[in-house]
């Protein structure tokens, strides 16, 4: 603390992500990371760029957003690209989620929401899950000015059907619907093709999860144009190049690369359901997951003390230290030896 801090920066509650430790042999299951190499391509369109670096990349990042665009059947003007998509969902809130009217969010979500509000003192409401953890549309039947769900959510990995978030869109057509996909490509429905449809409704994704590219930030947006729009001018008066020029080329080759995209996902998803029986015969709960990762939890054993004891054996899970999910471990979908590896310490503690 110093005098020189600002009454904002007092107010602060920063978002403390997942630790990154530098230690030899780790299994790393707590920050959802791709356990597989990026697209080949993608490594060799970065390793390609290095002789552009004198210049500015190009602010709009066009080639990236047609990418995108051709990928999810829309038009680039409608597709909006930053930093990681924690940098999108930040502009979302000072350009489309701060209003007089609470934002709604779910009182078990992405932790990063609540912190975001504080920053730009964007009033908000958290509507608890119910007693399954699964987000029940009807709760949202009460005062405010936009929602923002996670899909699947984030750290339960509970998904709603697309049709779902239809209903949603249309049962509040003056409230805009912002669907952060993280994790969407390991099983669930994108909310992508409801965009032509619906003006009051922007998708989020990333390329750190299902594209293993955490390291390169880049996330984006898929909106009608006049909340593109407002994200732009958002950006624009933040910073003009928040995607360097490899981000931009790595990107566009990993968007491109079906192949390799089809064939990692298949691999999770299959290394998840080996997971998930393997935790359940264990006597764990595992909620019903459609994400990269698995939440657990153990009736017989905390989910601090577990996860403690894992980490004393060369294996990090996500513990969060909050009421009601206090005994659950979050798990990554590691490689299958890694989620083996996991399994077989968790049945000499269990
Ligand atoms: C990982 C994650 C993000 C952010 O990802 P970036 O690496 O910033 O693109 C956003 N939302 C949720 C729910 C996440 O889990």
């Amino acid at each position: 603390m110093s005098r020189f801090w600002s009454s904002v920066v007092h107010n602060l509650s920063p978002y403390v992500p997942g630790e990154q430790p530098k230690i030899d042999g780790l299994i790393k299951l707590n920050t959802n990371e791709n356990p597989y190499p990026p697209s080949p391509r993608a490594l060799a369109a970065i390793a390609a760029t290095a002789d552009r670096l004198r210049l500015y990349p190009d602010p709009r990042a066009t080639a990236l957003r047609e990418a995108i665009a051709t990928r999810y059947g829309v038009t680039s003007d409608e597709v909006f690209v930053g930093n990681g998509s924690d940098e999108v969902l930040a502009h979302s809130f000072p350009a489309l989620l701060k209003h007089d009217a609470p934002l709604l969010f779910p009182d078990i979500t992405y932790s990063f929401y609540p912190v975001y509000c504080r920053l730009y003192g964007a009033r908000y409401e958290l509507v608890p899950l119910d007693a399954a953890m699964r987000i029940d549309l009807a709760d949202y039947r009460r005062p405010g000015s936009a929602i923002l769900l996670c899909n699947p959510n984030a750290p339960t990995g509970v998904a709603l059907p697309r049709a779902a978030i239809e209903a949603l869109v249309v049962e509040h057509p003056d409230r805009l619907v912002v669907v952060d996909e993280a994790y969407v490509d390991f099983g669930a429905e994108s909310a992508v093709p409801l965009v032509a449809r619906h003006d009051n409704l922007l998708v989020i994704q990333t390329l750190s999860k299902s594209r293993a590219l955490a390291g390169l930030r880049v996330g984006f947006a898929i909106g009608q144009r006049p909340l593109i729009e407002a994200l732009e001018r958002v950006k624009d008066s933040f910073n003009s190049y928040p995607l360097d020029c490899f981000a931009i080329a790595g990107a566009v080759a990993a968007i491109e690369d079906d192949g390799w995209f089809d064939e990692t996902r298949q691999r999770i998803v299959s290394s998840r359901e080996a997971l998930v029986r393997g935790l359940s015969a264990l006597g764990f709960e595992v909620l019903p997951s459609l994400a990269n990762f698995v939440f657990a939890r153990h009736g017989g054993h905390r989910g601090a003390d577990l996860a403690a004891k894992l980490r004393e054996r060369g294996v990090l899970v996500r513990h969060f230290q909050k009421p009601r999910i206090e005994d659950f471990l979050r798990i990554t979908v590691g490689t299958d030896d890694e989620c083996g590896r996991l399994i077989e310490l968790l049945r000499d503690m269990v």
